[in-house]
């Protein structure tokens, strides 16, 4: 059985899992998906899973990287799952990245999500929610998106044609890659004046208002969905589980998400150890890091909010937004999937960084182009927000935190070519689309580009060049 519960542990309030909620009633914290594991069939060894290999007939256990581990997030019965065949991703030995980053070749892996239906790791969490949204009978699901999260959904209504999809989008940056997918999958696509957390506010308003099924990441059952990426990645290492964990924090989706499992996993007795993880913002949308801070206990220069068991201090946390309102602070980066300054599962992620004895970085837009470079060198495309953890990793190496010998996991979240704007711009020989693509980001170098070679169309000319 299953249920909702609030994670405030001063309420710790229950919810019936057909109910569509938020947030919590009473106090207004998050919910998760709670499970009465004593009366479920849990597998008493993860090498379990390895029965359901994939295949598009062996059912949808078989067919979904989602649903192969549903003993693990059994919210719903089996014949209600929804998949597009989501989650077929793989854990990549990253041999020529490694050096970039400073590890021992063979301890350094890529998780790749780009690999998904609609190109991000948004669909593992979609196929969940997706589920839930359907199980309880809407036939409309919103979301407010900075692209991915909207083309995610859009490939869901697209294929399954169980709800209608609705997309805000702000009207600044929305890469085109990912825009494109929204319209093409035929989404009904709203573009509102405003950022993303304009976008999301709204959202969740008009959702509430006309009960329309809201698949943001406020959303309990999209998490655990999104658990199952870290299920894929232990099962990728044959259940051994890393020293590391790197993943780029937006909305904090993910790293709320990575640390439930965890907790769950320790709780069930399936692993011995859990991993460490590092969570990276971007400099530009730092409200994570400058809460957080950068030592064990934070620094001074920045803050030292914890979970603190779940007793955190909403006040600091109610302050830094008022002053970010008061002085009309927008989140500013070149990954624009983690262009967002109030991330909705903030205290969850401060969780997840209790729990796994977690660490916060934060990467400049210069750090993460160059990053993005190596990993495309490397062959493996990223879009901007992805190539955060990448750069990340590679600064914790250097200050120390991470060992070179320390079996450590990026989290590449996005495909390529969600936005190949970026990607030829820094690559280009055009001073000018440089500066007007990369250089409002304060982007001067391309350290790593491959630039085109132009050339008269001669033979002689063309051969001197190889
Ligand atoms: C949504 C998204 C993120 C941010 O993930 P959160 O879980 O919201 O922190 C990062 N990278 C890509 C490519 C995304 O689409
Ligand atoms: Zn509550």
């Amino acid at each position: 059985m299953a249920y909702q519960i609030c994670i405030n542990p001063d309420c710790g309030c229950c919810y019936d899992i057909d109910q569509v909620l938020h947030s919590c009633n009473v106090c207004g914290e998050l919910l998760d998906v709670g499970y009465e594991w004593d009366s479920l069939s849990v597998p008493d060894s993860l090498s379990h899973f390895g029965c359901y290999r994939f295949s598009s007939s062996g059912g949808v256990r078989c067919f979904s990287g989602v649903w192969r581990y549903y003993d693990l997030l059994p919210f719903l019965p089996l014949d209600k799952l929804v998949s597009v065949g989501e989650g077929r991703t793989i854990l990549q030995n990253a041999i020529h990245i490694s050096s970039f980053v400073g590890i021992n070749s063979g301890r350094f892996f890529l998780q790749y999500e780009g690999l998904n239906p609609s190109g991000s790791f948004k669909d593992n969490g979609m196929a969940a929610a997706f589920t839930h949204g359907a199980f309880v009978g809407a036939r409309q699901a919103a979301c407010a998106s900075t692209g991915n999260t909207s083309a995610s959904l859009a490939i869901y209504a697209a294929v399954t044609r169980l709800m209608e999809a609705v997309v805000f989008v702000g009207s600044g940056k929305i890469a085109y890659g990912k825009l494109s997918q929204a319209l093409d999958y035929g989404a009904k696509t709203i573009q509102i004046q405003g950022d993303f957390d304009d976008a999301l506010m709204r959202v969740r308003q008009v959702a509430k208002e006309v009960g329309i099924y809201l698949v943001n990441s406020v959303n309990p059952f999209r998490l655990e969905g999104q658990k199952t990426i870290m299920f894929r990645v232990l099962d990728d290492l044959g259940w051994r589980v890393p020293d590391w964990i790197v993943v780029p924090g937006g909305n904090l989706g993910n790293a709320a998400a990575f640390g439930k499992a965890f907790i769950e996993l320790s709780k069930l007795g399936l692993i011995d150890k859990v991993p460490r993880i590092a969570i990276i913002n971007a400099s530009g949308a730092n409200t994570l890091h400058q809460l957080y801070g950068d030592g064990e206990n934070g620094d001074r220069e920045t803050g030292n909010l914890r979970w603190n068991g779940g007793r955190y201090d909403k006040i600091m946390v109610k302050n830094f937004y008022d002053k970010m309102t008061l002085e009309s602070r927008k989140a500013n980066t070149i990954a624009s999937a983690i262009e967002i300054n109030r991330p909705a599962n903030l205290s969850k992620a401060l969780r997840t960084l209790e729990f796994c004895n977690g660490v916060v970085r934060e990467v400049t837009d210069q750090e993460i182009l160059d990053a993005k470079a190596v990993i495309g060198a490397g062959g493996f495309g990223c879009e901007p927000a992805s190539a955060a953890s990448v750069a990340g990793a590679r600064k914790l190496v250097a200050e120390g935190v991470i060992d070179k010998e320390q079996l450590t996991v990026c989290i590449l979240t996005g495909h390529q070519l969600k936005d190949p704007n970026v990607t030829v711009a820094y690559h280009g020989t055009d001073q000018k689309f440089f500066d007007d693509t990369l250089g409002k980001f304060n982007i001067t170098s391309a350290q790593f580009a491959n630039k085109p070679i132009t050339t008269t169309n001669d033979q002689n000319e063309i051969l001197k060049l190889l």
